[in-house]
């Protein structure tokens, strides 16, 4: 009787103590987490992209996981942001899988390949054409679940203090351009480094790289790269719709339940539509800033620049392909997606942009 009574007790106190928490605040969060991106923090587009996601989780788990984000080097260096979330540092990494190609060749895939896909093809392959589940695969020795967070649309070709009139203009060209992308401009006969965001604009404006790619007008602009460099060159060949990730370290996630699970992944998802959207809608805006009122030179590469370029590019991700056993599954998939995905949008999206602008 006594037991009961004070059991009685105890649940009154709780249910007392609990009325008080709702009426006054939230009920703390169950998952405090953490996320790290390779990101300058609240960087448009790409940051406030990580912002939005980790605010999406927190809605839509109504306040049960909590997420904070940091910029890159506030908890980790942009480019540790792989392994500490694979050691559980921290829970979430927002980034660029061609970041961690000294991890495996194959995450590059998952982020851009010079003359590949494009946002919407991207989208396609990944979420109905395979490509999530060799995603998958690529993470899984390092404990991380991967997932598209976000798309920047076909990027520019960068910023130059020197000017591309032909494929020897190439020769030389020191230019901060990661990935594949970098290693076509070395098989041109340049000098790619790989920059994290922060430090791009004062190597270019003290003359220690020629030339950077970056975004796009959205974020080209906002990084003030119009004031340390004379010629913006387009297409942006070698990012032609470039994916961003959201990895999760795997036992954090399956430490929760279903339920966050699930909201979890679809957070990632919504934000993967969201960020390609923010980034169609101000591009076009800051592109018209660029040359209206900075009065930037803009430069289209030649077409003899951009075949050459071509060539050197199926060279380049075919021999990274062939160098280990699931580069080459992933290159498979990927190269047979991109060639269907030529012949039908050669008659819809492309002949429509085409019949656009007769
Ligand atoms: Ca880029």
């Amino acid at each position: 009787m006594k037991r009961r009574q004070f059991l009685q007790g105890a649940g009154a106190a709780t249910l007392a103590a609990g009325t008080l928490v709702s009426a006054t605040a939230k009920a703390a969060p169950e998952h405090k987490w953490k996320m790290v991106t390779t990101w300058p923090k609240n960087f448009p587009g790409l940051g406030t992209g990580a912002n939005y996601l980790a605010e999406m989780i927190g809605k839509l788990s109504n306040g049960r996981i909590e997420v904070k984000v940091y910029g890159a080097g506030e908890l980790v260096g942009a480019l540790e942001c792989f392994d500490a979330v694979s050691r559980g540092t921290a829970e979430l990494g927002h980034g660029a899988g061609y970041y961690w190609k000294g991890k495996s060749r194959a995450a590059q895939f998952f982020a851009a390949v010079p003359f590949g896909l494009t946002a919407q093809e991207m989208n396609s392959w990944l979420y109905h054409g395979g490509g999530m589940e060799l995603w998958e695969e690529v993470y899984a020795p390092f404990g991380l679940v991967p997932g598209a967070a976000g798309n920047t649309g076909v990027q520019m070709g960068g910023w130059f203090n020197k000017e591309i009139n032909s494929v020897s203009d190439l020769e030389g060209l020191k230019m901060r351009i990661p990935g594949l992308g970098g290693e076509v401009l070395k098989r041109a006969g340049g000098t790619p480094v790989l920059l994290p965001g922060g430090e791009i604009f004062p190597s270019l404006q003290s003359g220690a790289i020629d030339a950077t790619e970056w975004v796009g007008p959205y974020n080209d602009l906002a990084f003030g790269l119009h004031k340390a460099a004379k010629f913006y060159y387009y297409p942006g060949w070698h990012e032609p719709g470039t994916t961003l990730e959201c990895f999760i370290n795997k036992e954090a996630l399956e430490g929760l339940p279903e339920e966050l699970q699930l909201i979890v992944r679809n957070a990632i998802r919504i934000a993967n539509q969201d960020m390609l959207a923010d980034f169609t809608a101000k591009n076009n805006h800051a592109l018209e800033q660029l040359v209206n009122e900075q009065n930037v030179e803009l430069r289209r590469f030649p077409d003899d620049v951009l075949i050459k370029l071509r060539e050197l590019s199926d060279e380049v991700v075919a021999e990274e392909a062939a160098q280990d056993e699931i580069t080459k599954k992933v290159f498979d998939s990927f190269v047979k997606f991109r060639d269907q995905a030529k012949k039908w949008h050669a008659v819809s999206e492309q002949a429509y942009l085409n019949a656009r602008t007769l």
